[in-house]
């Protein structure tokens, strides 16, 4: 099959709130590919039934979004990563097998890199608020990257003793609200918690014990300049927010399933910015 002739969707329940359409036809336009994305709206009793007859339907893969992120990993065959995270956003068939990836880690890691360069020079220390699906994408690429020691707060302390013992030593659990001593010599503070997101209570983190070359990173998209984002840049930090994060990573998928690796640019930035804008209620 040709690029022109290829289709995929995101599969979601809900699914209207999803941006992934805006990226992957923007690209689709951009490339001259005369393929199609679409949003697919599936119940959860369906999604099995669903993604086994994806090839039927036309497709030659998939995102998934809430809520079939963990059934995605058991109707498909997963990679180490979707493995690790315990969540798959993105399918592909492969010469008729169903694969699944969590591409949320290299969505992290490539806008860190593109927005930061060298922030992985010394990862000696980095702290993480949260610890929910986001939080496990994002330790499972810093330790990839070689970070010695992660300290993970969470307002529920069970969930952060979890990914420690799930992630293992260098994950290493701090009390919420010991934000001072978690920021002091870390080289990167990244928020993976909802705190900050349009709707939701603001994190009141003070940056000031950041060292001078630490980067900051914010998983929040909506706003696309957080209060975190705002005061890292104030303090004049580097920052990588979650806008950039949500681009960075759907250039995966579209690879696999029409065969071009697209580019992030400002003018797909801006696009996504201003339709998140625009909608109160927007989420991926
Ligand atoms: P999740 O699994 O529901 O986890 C939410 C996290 O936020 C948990 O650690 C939770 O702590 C914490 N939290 C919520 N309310 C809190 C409060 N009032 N005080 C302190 N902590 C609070 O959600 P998720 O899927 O990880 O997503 C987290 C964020 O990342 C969302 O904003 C999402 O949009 C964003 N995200 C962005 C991208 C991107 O591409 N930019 C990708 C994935 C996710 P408890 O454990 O104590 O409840």
């Amino acid at each position: 099959m040709t690029a022109s002739g290829r289709a995929a969707c995101v599969i979601g329940w809900p699914v209207e709130h999803s941006r992934s359409p805006l990226i992957h036809n923007y690209w689709l336009k951009t490339y001259g590919i005369a393929g199609a994305y679409r949003r697919e709206l599936v119940p959860p009793e369906e999604f099995a039934t669903f993604v086994g007859s994806l090839a039927a339907r036309g497709y030659v893969g998939a995102n998934v979004t809430l809520p079939h992120k963990e059934a995605a990993l058991a109707q498909a065959l997963p990679d180490e990563r979707a493995r690790a995270v315990g969540a798959a956003n993105t399918l592909w068939l492969d010469d008729g097998a169903l694969r699944a990836t969590n591409t949320d880690v290299e969505g992290f890691l490539d806008n860190l890199d593109a927005c930061a360069p060298h922030w992985d020079r010394d990862l000696s220390k980095v702290a993480v608020l949260g610890a929910g699906g986001a939080a496990r994408a994002a330790i499972y690429g810093l330790l990839g990257r070689g970070a010695a020691r992660i300290v993970l707060l969470n307002r529920t302390p069970a969930r952060a003793e979890m990914l420690s013992r799930a992630f293992g030593a260098r994950v290493q659990p701090l009390p919420w609200g010991q934000f001072d001593t978690a920021l002091a010599d870390a080289a990167l503070l990244v928020n993976t918690t909802t705190l900050g997101m349009r709707g939701q209570p603001g994190l009141v983190v003070d940056v000031a014990p950041l060292p001078a070359d630490a980067a900051v990173a914010d998983l929040v998209y909506v706003p696309a300049v957080t209060p975190l984002i705002a005061a890292a840049k104030a303090r004049g930090l580097r920052t990588a927010d979650g806008l950039g994060m949500l681009l960075h990573q759907a250039v995966r998928g579209f690879a696999l399933w029409f065969g071009t690796t697209p580019t992030v640019t400002a003018e797909l930035r801006a696009l996504v910015e201003a339709d998140l804008g625009a909608d109160k209620n927007a989420k991926r």
